[in-house]
């Protein structure tokens, strides 16, 4: 495997430089793109073209390549499909949106919490991304949008402005961030000191490792903090979500409320809305009747939190399907009702498998 230059320390990428037989700028001139994200040596346009070519030979400039590259119709999201050195593949989404940049990154190549819904994890877990591995995502997304730069992109809805720079980023991609804590904790010290992403447009999203929240909590950083929850009821949530047999629901919300509270910063409650099919086809509401609602306000109410409610986005491996648009207003009223903050969530490039795990998924099927 040839050494990924991104990789090494300033030292080190000097060292293997002037052993080229060039002089010391150089290292800095490469250095310079790498933290661009300069995919290749052919884009590093200050470069001798020999050079390059040599460089071309001996190294990688990631630690991650683009395999793929999926546009949505409105062409305000783009999802790639990413290699690592050692073959294993992951995700990330960049959406372009009316507040900002914002990146979905994988925390891990697969994810062994087994979640019914998620097309993530049907090949379990096959390892831990390192803190570079993460990083270098956002810096995929950050060279895609200088390019928009030169090729500029339909308006934004509100019609702003790219201003070229990863403004948000969430770790809600491929894998549970909590299982890889120490990695994702490095990750975001990172993005905030090299990238000067602040704190409070950072979201971590978990299904709810209890450990892994206190140890955000002790790390005492104002992230925001998402719980995967769907489901109100510890029941219903082992069901669908294994990991609820570890660490129950109460357990997990108490957890994620001591942060969010230290922090003062509003708690994120992801909820995705899952029907089955029925005996005569219509779809049966599996979490999201106006009962599972209830129970849903009575976990949350008084608390500082907010509820996205989540469509669900077809998974062909999965048998859920959709709720009616009249069943997800009725849910999200009734949790209005009982003064719960709720959104819908808009879906962003439905149309090109944004569903987690998904183009990794059937890339892998081939
Ligand atoms: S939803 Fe998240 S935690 Fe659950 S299986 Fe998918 S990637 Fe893993």
């Amino acid at each position: 495997m040839k050494p990924v230059l991104f990789n090494f320390t300033d030292a080190q990428l000097l060292e293997f430089i002037t052993n080229m037989g060039q002089p010391k700028f150089r290292a800095r001139q490469i250095r310079d793109w790498l933290n661009r994200g300069a995919p290749n040596f052919e884009s590093m346009k200050n470069l001798p073209i020999t050079l390059r070519h040599d460089l071309d030979l001996v190294a990688e400039t990631l630690p991650v390549h683009v395999v793929k590259k999926l546009e949505s119709s409105d062409g305000q999201t783009t999802k790639f499909l990413l290699e690592l050195g050692d073959g294993e593949q992951i995700e990330c989404v960049l959406m372009r949106t009316s507040y900002g940049n914002s990146v979905c990154v994988s925390s891990q190549a697969g994810c062994a919490m087994g979640c019914k819904f998620c097309a993530s994890t049907l090949l379990g877990l096959k390892r831990n991304l390192t803190v570079n591995e993460i990083y270098s995502q956002i810096l995929v997304a950050q060279w895609e949008l200088r390019n928009d730069m030169t090729s500029p992109r339909p308006i934004r809805p509100n019609g702003d402005a790219n201003n070229g720079d990863v403004s948000h980023i969430v770790v809600m991609g491929t894998g549970e961030p909590l299982q890889n804590v120490d990695n994702v904790i490095g990750f975001i010290e990172r993005a905030n000191s090299d990238m000067g992403i602040g704190w409070r447009k950072i979201t971590v999203s978990t299904c709810g490792i209890v450990p892994g929240i206190q140890q955000l909590t002790s790390w005492g950083r104002p992230i925001n903090l998402a719980i995967s929850l769907h489901a109100p009821t510890d029941e219903l949530r082992s069901r669908i979500m294994p990991i609820n047999n570890k660490y129950h629901l109460n357990d997990v919300l108490n957890a994620a409320f001591e942060f969010s509270e230290l922090h003062n910063r509003q708690l994120m409650i992801e909820y995705i809305l899952l029907a089955v099919p029925g005996e005569n086809g219509d779809p049966e509401l599996l979490n999201c009747t106006s009962e599972h609602a209830e129970k849903l306000s009575d976990l949350l109410r008084g608390k500082n939190c907010m509820v996205n409610l989540i469509p669900w986005n077809t998974v062909n491996e999965r048998d859920f399907i959709s709720p009616s648009g009249n069943a997800v207003h009725r849910f999200q009223d009734i949790l209005i009702k009982n003064g719960i903050h709720t959104r819908i969530r808009r879906e962003r490039g439905n149309d090109i498998g944004s569903a987690c795990g998904q183009l990794r998924l059937n890339n892998a099927k081939g």
